[in-house]
């Protein structure tokens, strides 16, 4: 962070303080939000984590979870985060960088006269923070905190549950410590959370393992009835009605890491999952190597993200969604026969 003396004189006074993330949010989003909310809670602040929308539940095991004001589509959720942002001093915003990621919240956050702090890693942000730690070659958000309260020369302060909240952030967005975003830095991340008490095994059981058997069950029918590969564009794409995904008893959270299996298939360089999430279809992108995908779900898919890991939605049916993503395929052949 550019101007840290003064994000410091800020933080050193006791304030009423709002942490924002992104819409369904993931365990980076909500890993960091909550590990930085213990913190200044420590420092004194009262703290209100507030998201746009519910997450899934192998999130809920993070300590703070149970004081989350998550939005539900009731006017009067929305009243109350309303109320909450309007007395803030100073809003935090994780993990995205766009305000329309936030939904409703968005507009709220922008007319605010807070001082507003953006922490993220995403491409491309829009400059809306007088306070920014944002920067793309870091892995995930929760590392992002993490370095914030280190240049702060806190991490002293940071306890087992912050810890564990950081952790589970990094774990994921480097899916286990192996997508190509992890570096020297991850690790030293890593050992220094692990060293204040984070748990590798524990937080991972919590995340990975703990499958009710309609998800596994999606899985296993994503696999063998919906996965399809078109060669010629080493390409594999999926897509998940609002009846199939009903019919699993599909919960939030059930899709995530379903676009993986499309990349891990031996030529494939882009996967994409497409489901219909009722209020609009969500696309699922992922990559390899210098493919964007956030190029693509930004010009097309009104979303972005990373090179090689990006997300984007449509107003339009599912089926329609499927014919302009493959009428736009032959745009991207040449690239991808690279
Ligand atoms: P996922 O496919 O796991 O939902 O998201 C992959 C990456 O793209 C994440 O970093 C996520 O934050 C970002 N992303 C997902 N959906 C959207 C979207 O609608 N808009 C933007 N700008 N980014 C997104
Ligand atoms: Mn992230």
């Amino acid at each position: 962070m550019k101007n840290i003396q003064a994000f410091r004189t800020l933080i050193d006074r006791p304030q009423s303080v709002v942490i924002v993330t992104h819409f369904k949010p993931d365990a980076d989003a909500l890993g960091s939000s909550l590990g930085l909310a213990g913190f200044l809670k420590k420092k004194g602040h009262k703290v209100q984590v507030i998201t746009p929308s519910d997450y899934p539940d192998f999130l809920s095991w993070m300590p703070g979870n149970n004081e989350v004001l998550a939005l539900d589509r009731k006017p009067e959720t929305l009243q109350k985060a309303s109320g909450i942002i309007s007395g803030a001093n100073v809003i935090f915003c994780l993990d995205f960088s766009s305000l329309s990621r936030i939904n409703d919240l968005g507009v709220l956050v922008r007319d605010s006269p807070a001082a507003k702090v953006l922490i993220d890693h995403h491409l491309e942000p829009e400059h809306f923070a007088q306070f920014e730690q944002w920067d793309i070659t870091s892995a995930s958000t929760a590392g992002l905190v993490y370095e914030l309260i280190e240049q702060l020369d806190e991490a002293h302060m940071i306890d087992i549950n912050i810890a564990s909240c950081l952790y589970a952030g990094l774990m994921t967005d480097t899916g286990g410590f192996r997508h190509n975003n992890t570096h020297h830095r991850e690790f030293l991340i890593a050992a220094r959370l692990v060293g204040l008490g984070a748990d590798p095994h524990e937080i991972a059981k919590e995340v990975y393992d703990t499958n009710t058997l309609e998800r596994l069950r999606l899985t296993g029918y994503v696999l063998s009835q919906k996965l399809n590969v078109l060669p010629e564009y080493h390409t594999a794409y999926m897509t998940l009605s609002q009846d199939e995904l009903k019919q699993f008893g599909a919960q939030t959270g059930d899709t995530e890491g379903l676009v993986n299996y499309g990349l891990s298939i031996k030529g494939v360089k882009l996967s994409v999952l497409m489901y219909d999430r009722k209020e609009e279809i969500k696309l699922s992108f992922r990559s390899l190597e210098d493919f964007s995908v956030n190029e693509m779900a930004r010009k097309y898919f009104e979303g972005g993200g990373h090179r090689n890991a990006s997300g984007g939605t449509t107003k339009l049916s599912l089926e329609q969604t499927l014919k302009k993503f493959l009428e736009i395929l032959p745009e991207y052949k040449e690239q991808l026969q690279k």
